[in-house]
């Protein structure tokens, strides 16, 4: 005999301290539970809010209930309706399908992927911060290529603290291998620029006026003729370093 006796039925997974329900139905409750607990241990849960609450309370701040016990013989199709008036009567917050059973493949793919995808979409609108609590505006977020959201300020923090222990050699040589990486790509540079241009033109061009803007400031108050003509000496020496991976 099995350990824990199979139950069939209708379960919600309940967010602690909050109305926030998953339900769910199974021919096997405790079975179904222990996939649902590997899955989000894991961070593979197949219901994108479920796993973000569980990631950022943890484990304990879930309650598992069996909402109605079914006998062992019930049918699927009898556990779907149970679920369903369920779903129907509680309208469950974690449910990313609003139809029982859905799961079971009687949805098309496609449409599982949006739904899928919109669920995914509500969970990054509900993180409106980033880690260390700076919110995402439009301003202070950078998308990556996979429309993942990098806090502005939290790389301008890095950057400083990176600078701050950088001794001067190693600054120069920092400077030094990005000018000469940009030169080597200088075509495959101005490619993905156009590329980026093309589709983020209204965002590329208020970014590159306000930067071209503050960087004139800037020269105007700083530029020395001594500077300009370091300047150009470093960009000589650079050229002549060029020279040998041509
Ligand atoms: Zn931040």
């Amino acid at each position: 005999m099995a350990r824990y006796p199979h139950k069939a039925g209708v379960y919600a997974i309940e967010l602690i301290a909050s109305d926030r329900i998953y339900i769910g139905s199974s021919t096997n409750v405790p079975g179904r539970w222990y996939q649902h607990r590997l899955h989000l241990k894991n961070g593979t849960h197949h219901c994108p809010k479920l796993q973000y609450a569980w990631t950022k309370y943890g484990a304990d701040a879930f309650e598992w209930r069996i909402l109605e016990e079914l006998p062992r013989d019930c049918s699927k199709v009898e556990i779907l309706a149970r679920e369903q008036f369920y779903i129907d009567s509680l309208k469950p917050w974690f449910n990313v399908l609003p139809t029982a059973g859905s799961r079971l493949g009687s949805l098309d793919v496609e449409a599982t992927k949006r739904l899928k995808s919109a669920a995914r979409r509500s969970v990054t609108d509900l993180v409106t911060h980033c880690p260390r609590g700076h919110e995402y505006t439009p301003e202070n977020t950078h998308l990556t290529k996979r429309n993942q959201r990098i806090c502005r300020e939290c790389a301008r923090l890095r950057m400083a603290a990176k600078l701050a222990t950088e001794t001067p050699a190693q600054t120069s040589a920092r400077l030094t291998r990005g000018r000469d990486y940009h030169e080597r790509n200088r075509e495959h540079h101005l490619e993905t620029t156009a590329a980026y241009v093309a589709t983020h033109k209204a965002e590329k061009r208020e970014y590159d006026r306000i930067h071209r803007a503050e960087q004139n400031a800037r020269r105007r108050t700083t530029m020395t003729d001594e500077k300009r003509a370091r300047n150009a000496e470093l960009q000589r020496a650079r050229r002549a370093r060029l020279k040998e991976f041509v």
